[in-house]
């Protein structure tokens, strides 16, 4: 038997093509907790949601399941912007514990689509997949907040029809990448099979059954990973370094093991030697029903995984956000300063050899590139953090080998001063959030040099 008090709150990323809802149905996960009120308040983290187990029971309206499952709630991570799942890693693997991948059930896979199952694969992190926007199906009566099941047995014939044929077309493009896949009420083995739930991020169809799922995943595969020293040191994950006002430079981070204090001496990493800093602040979003408040964020000693929290400590500038955070003592910290500079490093390239340059938003996600050429054999000069800048071009047009003087980047901007410049160099520019579409884009463009 597991002790319940020593296991934490899984994480759970929500991935997924740019408008297929992803915003939304976080929205509506947050929005119906508030409103199942007495079963306890959701709380708002930095970057992240946290849903605690009586909301998520009380809302599929069946209190024995409380009995069953033993994890304290759930905690949803509002992937930042453009940033990829990929920026959001722990030590050997992906940050995230469980994944939802949102599809538009009326346009099917996406690129995007694609990427998220291709990288949740490779970090074998159980997800479910959710067909969403049934409620825009011509002809659907919707049935708000129901369970997809109650909603689907109340709709006309050929209104259920035309849902199975769109929910079929999600099922074979899941076979044709390499996943075994059913409707989340016919599995009976979650570990083979991937549950696919139609849902309404508007209407709240659906949504029970995604949490109950979720649940389920997180009982049967993660008992193990969620158990947890929460008086141990910390252990996190930066997700956004962030400039604001009166603070300077902080970083935004899920803590995912152990305990934060204020005054703890961190290490943290940077594309030079990792920074060693003490927290001078823990900050926590402040509660709604303080929304009167000047200040943003709320002040506390000390926190316990999991948990999404800003700090702020002298000398974060350079902090790079997709990189580890750990608490350090006397004892510790010379072996902590090394094993997170060995793990920036084994990312961040700068060789004489012959090769591309590459650029990528996060260390994360310069990680994924990176081992995605290696995989292609394609050679790097240089793989680094950051927008591409004036001075990238410079050093790319000097390289002589046209195969090679070739920048790739990945979620980065080219900015202004640096479009400029390659407009007048030779250089060839490759810039994508998919990763694949730029190595296809590279690989098609090397053909065509042969010809
Ligand atoms: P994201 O980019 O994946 O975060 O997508 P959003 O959540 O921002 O949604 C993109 C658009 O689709 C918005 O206009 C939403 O209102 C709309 N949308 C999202 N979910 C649903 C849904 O279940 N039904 C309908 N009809 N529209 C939806
Ligand atoms: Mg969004």
């Amino acid at each position: 038997m597991v002790d319940k008090k020593n296991l934490r709150t899984p994480i759970v990323s929500v991935m997924g093509h740019v408008d297929h809802g992803k915003t939304t149905l976080l929205d509506k996960i947050r929005g119906s907790s508030v409103a199942a009120g007495e079963a306890g308040a959701i709380t708002q983290h930095i970057g992240a949601t946290e849903v605690p187990i009586d909301v998520i029971v009380e809302k599929c309206g069946n209190p024995s399941l409380r009995e069953r499952f033993v994890v304290p709630g759930l905690l949803f991570i509002d992937t930042p912007g453009h940033h990829a799942f990929t920026s959001l890693r722990s030590r050997g693997g992906a940050l995230a514990d469980l994944a939802i991948v949102v599809v538009d059930i009326n346009e099917g896979f996406k690129p995007q689509t694609i990427e998220s199952l291709q990288i949740l694969k490779r970090f074998k992190t159980p997800f479910v997949v959710v067909a969403n926007k049934i409620d825009r199906i011509h002809g659907w009566n919707p049935v708000p907040n129901a369970s997809f099941l109650v909603s689907y047995n109340k709709q006309a014939e050929h209104v259920q029809q035309y849902l199975d044929n769109k929910f079929y077309e999600v099922i074979g493009e899941l076979f044709n990448i390499g996943f075994n896949a059913d409707r989340y009420d016919r599995i009976k083995d979650f570990q083979h099979t991937i549950g696919v739930i139609p849902i309404s991020g508007h209407t709240g169809e659906g949504i029970s059954d995604v949490l109950m799922v979720l649940l389920g995943l997180a009982q049967k595969f993660l008992e193990a990973n969620l158990q947890y020293d929460a008086s141990g040191p910390g252990v996190a994950t930066v997700l956004e370094v962030k400039e604001e006002r009166g603070l300077g430079t902080t970083v935004d981070l899920i803590l995912y093991d152990g305990m934060l204090q204020k005054g703890d001496t961190i290490v943290l990493g940077s594309l030079g030697e990792p920074i060693q800093t003490k927290v001078r602040a823990i900050l926590k979003p402040r509660p709604l029903s303080e929304i009167k408040s000047e200040e943003k964020f709320q002040q506390v000693d000390k926190v316990i995984a999991a948990v999404g929290i800003k700090i702020s400590a002298p000398n974060l500038d350079g902090a790079l956000a997709g990189t580890p955070l750990r608490v350090a003592t006397a004892e510790t910290i010379d072996k902590i300063v090394k094993d997170i500079k060995q793990e920036v490093d084994a990312v961040h390239i700068d060789t004489d050899t012959m090769g591309i340059t590459i650029k990528a938003d996060t260390i994360g996600s310069l990680e994924a590139l990176v081992n995605e050429l290696k995989k292609e054999e394609i050679a790097i000069r240089k793989a680094d953090v950051g927008d591409i800048t004036h001075r990238d071009i410079v050093e790319v047009s000097a390289i002589e080998e046209s195969q090679y003087s070739v920048l790739v980047g990945f979620n980065v901007k080219i900015l202004p001063d640096a479009k400029e410049k390659a407009q007048l160099s030779n250089i060839k520019l490759f810039v994508n959030d998919v990763i694949y579409r730029l190595i296809d884009d590279y690989k098609d463009w090397i053909e065509e040099q042969k010809e």
